[in-house]
């Protein structure tokens, strides 16, 4: 359990939250905020590095998370 030290550059908050600020802020409490083990975003940064994060990746995506990671 963290506080995600990607939340300043996070492309997720960055780019496409800017529209859904309620769902926003709801996600940064859940995960960003609280545990950010659990983000399908920080799960594929810690595997392969930022690159590798996709930018449409929410963090609840987890399952969509493990195929990027099996897939390699
Ligand atoms: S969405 Fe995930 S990777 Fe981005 S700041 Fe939040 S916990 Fe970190």
């Amino acid at each position: 359990m963290a506080v995600c030290e990607l939340m300043s550059s996070c492309l997720f908050f960055n780019d496409k939250m800017a529209n859904m600020p309620g769902s926003a802020a709801a996600f940064k409490r859940s995960y960003c905020e609280t545990d950010n083990e659990r983000c399908a975003r920080f799960t594929v940064y810690k595997a392969f590095g930022r690159a590798k994060v996709p930018p449409d990746l929410f963090p609840n995506q987890e399952k969509r998370a493990k195929r990027i990671i099996a897939a390699g």
